[in-house]
Order: structure tokens, then C-alpha cells, then sequence
């Protein structure tokens, strides 16, 4: 029966650690993960979700199924962090949110919504580069994929006029995937002027903004960070679409939290838009897993925990920048070509700028696994390897 099925091919990242982990090579560093880990290299347990943990094993709690969209306290929590606690668009009624199997089924589930919503003619316009989900993502879902300029090579930074022109090229009704912020590779994002002035252009445009928030509180904060959600409510555009991700902010990958919001023109759409959202989770996963969102909610209902996470939060923030600026100055220190660049960009990850035949260098002489984009973790830096991995990219882009 399954005689003819291929050998589907393997996911590039993954398939990078299971060459780290074979590596024999002692002081072997991988860069080419895709989490936070702390100073020790291990995965963080925030206190504030440990906290909440403990009380709920202590209430030992039955397990029922959740409602199709998820935890009623989790949305409400989730709608005021993305939006704001006093968002008109909440006011209004005008935001449908559901939990979902962390952000990636928020962007599976409103691929199938906004393809029934396009027709034959769906399109979405995604950054070159992107998280390489966002393209089989939406393929999948049946979308035609079109790219926009976003990374320029020459400064390592953005390439703010060619989007903007692409952008302006699109149809009417195309989908705009955008990064919120700390931009999955490059770590290069928008500042609020550009964002204004990219946000006229959608509404201009008639273009649906499509934000992905993966890394809310990994750059500048909570509120900071969600400046592009921010200023889209306060544009007047009709409709748009955030999904986010709890993952990294509460270091709960593996809970899989997150959540769709869906922004309609007024109370009765976002009535509507809600009642489709559940028929679309209803067939793919029926609804969503209690833990998770267990924990997230306790965090953010306490004002005491939530105030305690943001400052955890904080802690992993304050981790990357340190290390942002370590890296670039132990590499200014030998002699290296200018890489203040990496203190521009944001989040857990970097383009540096190191060619594939660098990164391939890297892995084979120094034990230094990076992706071949050229994209590091800047997390996976800490104090014990910075020093070898300053010294291992100074000789190779020799
Ligand atoms: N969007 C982006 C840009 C991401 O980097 C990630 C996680 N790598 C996600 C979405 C999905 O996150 P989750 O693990 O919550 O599904």
C-alpha cells in the first residue's frame, strides 16, 4: 500500500544538530539551534511557571477537553498582551482570538481561513528571507507565495525602500506576512516611523497585514515589541491578523502555546470570524491542550507572577544584548572588520554576514556549527564560549 511513498526530505536545522550531536569533537558549540538557553546552555524553567505549575499539581485537577478555541482566561490574558490593555480595538469587540497549538497552528489555521476567505486567487507576499515554515505553511494551504525585498546583504540591515516597493506592487487582498519583531533569521526589524509609514501603504494598498509575533518581549519588552500590532490598531485599517507564540517568552516550546487573533471591522465580523475559526480547528485538532495554557494564564491573571515573569523575561532579554555586544567587541578587539551591525539586530538571532563557505569552515576547523545562511543563535553564546567563538570567526573571514 505504501510502495510508492518517497522519503520526504529532512529539516535542514534539525538535520544540522544531528550532525552536532555525532560530532566527537570536544568543545564542540552549536549556534544553529532555534531556542533560548540560558548562560549554562540549558533550556530555562521561569520560576513564575514553576510557581503556577506546583499549585496546579496541588489542585490535581481533572483533565476535560478544553472548548474548540481554548482557555476563555487565556484569551482574554493573550488579547490584552498583544494589544494592549486599553486597545480600542478590544473595546470595540472587533478581535476574535483563539488558542492554538502554539503560534504555528495560529498561522496552519488561519492559512486555511484566509485561502477559503481568497479563493483560487489567495496570494501572500512573504520576506526574503523568512522562517522557512511560513512558505510550506501557506503552499500547503494552497496560497501562491510571492517574496518582498527586506534583507539587504550591503549593510546587513533593511532594505526599508525596496519593500516598500514591492509591497506597493501587490494586488488588492494579498496577504502580507511581517515579522512583529526580532526577525526569524536576521534579527532585522522596522522602527515605529518605518512601521507607520509601511502600515499607510497597506491601507492604501487594500493589502492584509498578517503579523507573526514569535518573540514578543525578546528585544525591548513586552509593550515595546508589539509596537507594529500597536500601531496597526491605532491606523484605522479594517481587518488584520495577528498569530503569536508563548514558546520563547515563557521558554514553554515544548506546551506548544499560542494563539490566533483574527481583527475584523466591527463586533459582528469578529463574531463571525470567531464562529470560523472553530470550524477550522474542529477539523484539524478538534481544540487545543490544557497545560500549557494552564500556565501562561496563571502568569498573566496574577499581577504579582506576571510582574515576576516580566522580569525573567527581562533577565533572557538582557542575556542576548550582553551577548550581542560581547561578541561584537571581542571581535573589534582582534581586529576584525566592523560587526556593529550584530548590536542592531534583535532577538535570539543574527545574519552575520559569514558566507556558507565560512560556516562551513567554521564547523569543519573549529567544531562551530552555524546554518548556512550564515544565521547564528546568539543566544547559544555565553561566557564560557564567547572567547573561542570570537577567535574561530576572526580566522575565517580572514
Ligand atoms: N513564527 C516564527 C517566526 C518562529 O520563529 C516560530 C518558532 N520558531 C514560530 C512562528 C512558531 O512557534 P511555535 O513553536 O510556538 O509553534
Amino acid at each position: 500500500y505504501f510502495a510508492s511513498v518517497e522519503m520526504a526530505p529532512g529539516d535542514p536545522i534539525l538535520g544540522l544538530t544531528e550532525t552536532y550531536l555525532a560530532d566527537p569533537r570536544p568543545g564542540k558549540i552549536n549556534l544553529g539551534v532555534g531556542i533560548y538557553v540560558d548562560e549554562q546552555g540549558r533550556i530555562p524553567l521561569l520560576p513564575s511557571v514553576h510557581e503556577v505549575e506546583n499549585a496546579l499539581a496541588a489542585a490535581a485537577k481533572p483533565r476535560g477537553y478544553l472548548p474548540i478555541d481554548g482557555l476563555a482566561a487565556y484569551n482574554r490574558l493573550t488579547q490584552q498582551l498583544v494589544f494592549g490593555e486599553a486597545s480600542p480595538l478590544l473595546a470595540a469587540g472587533r478581535v476574535a482570538t483563539a488558542q492554538t497549538i502554539g503560534g504555528s497552528a495560529a498561522l496552519r489555521v488561519a492559512a486555511d481561513l484566509l485561502k477559503q476567505v481568497g479563493g483560487a486567487g489567495a496570494k501572500i507576499a512573504i520576506s526574503n528571507p523568512s522562517w522557512g515554515n511560513h512558505h510550506v505553511v501557506f503552499r500547503t494551504a494552497g496560497f501562491e507565495l510571492l517574496e518582498y525585498r527586506y534583507y539587504d546583504p550591503a549593510t546587513h540591515g533593511l532594505d526599508f525602500a525596496g519593500m516598500l516597493e514591492d509591497l506597493g506592487r501587490l494586488e488588492p487582498g494579498t496577504v502580507v506576512l511581517l515579522h512583529a519583531c526580532c526577525h526569524n533569521p536576521t534579527g532585522v526589524d522596522l522602527d515605529a516611523t518605518q512601521w507607520t509609514q509601511l502600515i499607510e501603504l497597506l491601507k492604501e494598498r487594500k493589502l492584509l497585514p498578517f503579523v507573526d509575533m514569535a518573540y514578543q518581549g525578546f528585544d525591548r519588552g513586552t509593550e515595546q515589541d508589539a509596537t507594529a500590532v500597536r500601531l496597526l490598531g491605532e491606523s484605522g485599517i479594517e481587518a488584520f491578523v495577528v498569530a503569536n507564540s508563548y514558546s520563547k517568552s515563557f521558554s514553554l516550546y515544548g506546551e506548544r502555546v499560542g494563539a490566533l487573533s483574527m481583527v475584523g471591522v466591527d463586533r459582528d465580523e469578529a463574531a463571525r470570524l470567531q464562529s470560523k475559526v472553530k470550524q477550522v480547528i474542529r477539523t484539524i485538532y478538534s481544540s487545543p491542550s490544557t497545560h500549557g495554557a494552564a500556565l501562561v494564564a496563571g502568569v498573566l491573571g496574577s499581577s504579582e507572577l506576571r510582574a515576576r515573569w516580566e522580569q525573567e523575561l527581562g533577565g533572557m532579554r538582557g542575556r542576548i544584548h550582553a551577548m550581542r555586544a560581547g561578541f561584537v567587541e571581542k571581535l573589534a578587539a582582534l581586529g576584525a572588520p566592523d560587526f556593529g551591525f550584530i548590536n542592531r539586530q534583535a532577538g535570539m538571532f543574527s545574519y552575520s554576514g559569514l558566507s556558507k563557505a565560512q560556516v562551513h569552515l567554521l564547523r569543519d576547523e573549529y567544531a562551530i556549527y552555524a546554518l548556512d545562511s550564515g544565521r547564528i543563535c546568539v543566544a547559544a553564546l555565553n561566557q564560557a564560549n564567547l572567547d573561542t567563538v570570537a577567535a574561530a570567526v576572526a580566522q575565517v573571514i580572514r
